[in-house]
């Protein structure tokens, strides 16, 4: 008895469609993002247990066993790396999954190559149907495509986990180079759809290896988030391809979300940047490389400590916190929560202002604080809240570098100039939260640490939200006592 019919499977294609697309939408906000994740595992639920139906009609039930084997091999690997993976670490293990949807789809392609070449019934198949130029135009662009995600994703890899240098790769003639690439490869498939040999289809896979990683190894610092998302877009397309090739329209649709979405991410995110959106997709394209700056001599910092600064902050009435790479790094979202609520309770008005890029993963910074329980309304993206910092008694920035750096305005040179940035340095008092002077993402010193309105607070970021936590808490107590009168 066969378990599924086209129109069962059409039906849960369907269904499966209609979930993935209420995944997206609940995605797209706080409040309802767990609810996109619960549609999405509906969706692909549906999807497997399909896929699974016709496995079998096709070619057994012996089959389920090689299917269920492959499953609990990849389930295993999948549970145990969500599960050590740190909340720092989920960037680069995203960019190391995309390069996997690359690797699949490349060997899909080859796959499907070798089978119309060995298999006489599917090569007259195709010959019967008249599609097998279109065939061919498939399996160019199916491999084209996930050997551009494979090393592109390797490189973003190697970059997001500081194993690569993060500064952009200039070679000579770069955009030649790119240039050059795409239209070899143009060439290669005119040859391989009018005569399909395994030549042009390894010189073009050798080709985009090399175009993938050099795109992404020629993006700097700041342009990266946008080269992720982008990447995410190529996994979706690399998908698309698959299920072309695979005759599965699911894979298709699935794959075309993915890409679409992918695509926009990467445009808001460089309207948000300040970037042109062809030239990052280009490698770079009509972007001058600047000068780090990191040796400029901005004169003297100074330093307050955590007493200094709880005091700063009981007797402010206007706080905003905007936090950065470094609040994930040391998962100082709870005390940052806590310490929000006891100035809250205070009567103190505390916001957070959060940059497009903060962080290393778009919305990096809005999980966190989801996270710990802040209250989504106090938590305004970047453009809410930059002309509120001159009303500002206090500002904590907290692990963030790049993304409240003044030199995007005032230098031009800089390689993070014209990306907009948290104005933070108008406000009355600046205090910012790191171990070091270090450069940031960006190996870009930051002015901002040399204002007078600013003073550094050395140490790891959690450690010294505690510390402040604990000094309104005692400094309360000492109030409720009588000795000392506290604000608020
Ligand atoms: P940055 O990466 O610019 O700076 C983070 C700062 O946190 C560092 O200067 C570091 O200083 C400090 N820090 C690190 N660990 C700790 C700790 N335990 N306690 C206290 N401070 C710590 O952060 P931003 O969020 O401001 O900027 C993000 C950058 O990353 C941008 O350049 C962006 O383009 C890039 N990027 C963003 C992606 C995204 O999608 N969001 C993806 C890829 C890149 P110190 O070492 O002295 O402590």
């Amino acid at each position: 008895m066969e378990l599924t019919t086209p129109t069962l499977v059409t039906a849960a294609y369907l269904v499966t469609a209609l979930l993935f697309i209420l995944a997206f939408a609940g995605l797209s906000k706080h409040e309802t993002a767990k609810h996109g994740n619960y549609f999405g595992i509906a969706g692909m639920t549906v999807a497997i247990v399909s896929t699974i139906g016709l496995a079998i009609d096709r070619d057994g039930i012996e089959v389920i066993g090689y299917i269920l084997a492959a499953m609990a091999v990849g389930a295993l690997i999948g549970i145990w790396r969500a599960r050590s993976v740190e909340m720092t670490g989920m960037p680069e293990l995203i960019a190391l999954l995309h390069s996997f949807v690359g690797a699949a789809a490349v060997l899909v392609a080859y796959n499907s190559f070798f089978e119309a070449e060995e298999d006489p019934a599917v090569k007259a198949l195709y010959e019967a149907l008249g599609t097998t130029g279109i065939h061919n135009g498939e399996v160019f662009l199916g491999v084209f495509i996930g050997a551009v995600t494979l090393t592109g994703s390797i490189v973003a890899f190697l970059k997001l986990s500081a194993r690569m240098n993060s500064a952009p790769l200039v070679l000579p003639a770069r955009h030649w180079l790119n240039l050059a690439a795409v239209v070899v490869s143009l060439g290669l498939m005119v040859w391989f759809v009018i005569d399909p040999h395994l030549l042009p289809l390894a010189i073009m896979t050798v080709i985009a290896l090399a175009f993938g990683w050099h795109l992404v190894a020629s993006i700097g610092g700041g342009d990266m988030p946008v080269v992720i998302s982008m990447l995410n877009s190529y996994s979706g397309w690399a998908a698309a391809a698959t299920g072309f090739l695979l005759n599965n329209n699911l894979l298709i649709v699935a794959g075309a979300l993915v890409g679409s979405s992918g695509a926009y991410l990467s445009y808001i995110m460089c309207i948000g940047m300040n970037r042109s959106f062809i030239s990052v997709i280009a490698g770079g394209f009509g972007v001058e490389t600047g000068t780090v700056a990191s040796d400029v001599d901005y004169g003297e910092h100074r330093e307050v400590n955590a007493e200094g600064a709880a005091e700063l902050l009981t007797d402010a009435h206007e706080v905003i916190i905007t936090p950065g790479y470094g609040m994930a790094v040391a998962q100082a979202q709870y005390p940052v929560a806590e310490l929000t609520r006891s100035l809250r309770e205070r009567g103190v008005n505390v916001r957070f202002g959060i940059h497009p890029v903060a962080g290393r993963l778009p919305g990096h910074m809005n999980v966190l604080l989801a996270e710990a329980k802040v209250p989504y309304d106090i938590v305004l993206e970047m453009d809410e809240i930059n002309d509120d910092f001159p009303q500002t008694d206090v500002v904590l920035v907290i692990g963030a570098n790049d993304t409240v750096n003044p030199a995007a305005i005032d230098e031009p040179n800089s390689p993070i100039a014209g990306m907009p940035v948290l104005h933070v340095w108008e406000s009355k008092n600046v205090i910012v939260f790191k171990r070091s002077m270090a450069t940031g993402y960006a190996g870009v010193q930051n002015p901002l640490f040399f204002k007078e309105n600013t003073q550094m607070l050395f140490g790891d970021a959690k450690d010294r939200v505690e510390d402040i936590v604990r000094a309104i808490q005692s400094s309360t107590a000492v109030g409720a006592g009588g000795d000392r009168v506290v604000r608020h």
